[in-house]
């Protein structure tokens, strides 16, 4: 009893009685504000120290947002790389962390139905685009994903999933493509432009204090106006992944129902949007192509 009680008290999802919203909010490095360069983006790199506090800054900006938006409960997950990136220490502490890639989900892991809103953080434009800073979908072995026939990048992939479980994406920041794409996916988002993209390695970048203050402003409105629509349940999810190698294609011959249809080029379809999500997680991130 004792036990049962102690575990009640250490994981609260919502606080008893409170009205206030939960919100969910993801958040990649390459469209942080301040982020320019390859050196910033990996364990190891010579500014990778720095690119993490400059992470964390928007990220705050972003729970600050939701906040004063109306939020009582907010998660915070990082989503890039590792995905532990964001430290706990720099991060505003009205927020708890999830951290680690080992995760089903991804960028979008503890996202459910009991959430209000969503800000994607620090996103970045697809695989192939021809403008976006370290454009990408995934991991680096990506050429293109369609879900049911639209070509997405992350923003696009993770935005299916939140309308899955009927959470709005209320507000993005990245670099202007990646903004731009996302607000293709996601019609009335909030998108706040941090750098402007000059190709898809220089840009131009918003001064940090301004682009900071953007971040907040998109993100308490975004909160303060969330609607939560119906949940989107297709029938099915037609996946469609072109690759740079045609080694995971070979791979992904030995699962059930994915069919290789160039060497280059697998198809599945699956009969929810997580079951897609995860499957495309797998192929992108856990096979081996040395
Ligand atoms: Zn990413």
């Amino acid at each position: 009893m004792l036990f049962v009680s102690f575990v009640s008290f250490a994981f609260p999802v919502t606080p008893a009685g409170a009205q206030g919203k939960k919100v969910y909010i993801s958040v990649d490095m390459e469209g942080i504000s301040g982020v320019n360069g390859d050196d910033q983006t990996s364990a190891g790199g010579a500014e990778y120290g720095r690119a993490r506090r400059l992470m964390a800054e928007d990220a705050n900006a972003a729970i600050r947002g939701a906040f004063e938006g109306g939020a009582t409960d907010v998660v915070v997950n990082d989503s890039h790389g590792s995905q532990r990136n964001l430290l706990p220490e720099d991060l505003d502490p009205r927020a708890r962390l999830i951290s680690h890639s080992f995760k089903r989900y991804g960028m979008m892991e503890g996202l459910d139905e009991t959430f209000d809103a969503i800000i994607f953080v620090g996103y970045h434009a697809k695989a192939d685009a021809a403008r976006g800073l370290f454009a990408h979908t995934g991991s680096g072995v990506v050429r293109d994903l369609q879900v049911n026939g639209a070509s997405v990048g992350e923003g696009g992939m993770n935005a299916a999933l939140a309308r899955w479980y009927g959470v709005p994406v209320v507000a993005v920041s990245g670099d202007d493509a990646a903004v731009e794409e996302v607000a293709r996916a996601v019609p009335g988002v909030r998108g706040v432009a941090v750098k402007r993209a000059i190709n898809t390695r220089a840009v131009e970048l918003k001064p940090l204090a301004e682009a900071r203050k953007d971040i907040q402003a998109a993100s308490r409105e975004g909160v303060q106006s969330a609607r939560k629509p119906a949940p989107e349940r297709l029938a099915s999810y037609q996946v469609r992944m072109q690759f740079r190698n045609v080694i995971i294609p070979e791979v992904a011959a030995a699962f059930s129902d994915i069919t290789v249809v160039a060497p280059d080029v697998v198809q599945f379809s699956r009969a929810s949007m997580p079951e897609a999500y995860r499957l495309i997680r797998v192929l992108y991130r856990f096979i081996n192509t040395d």
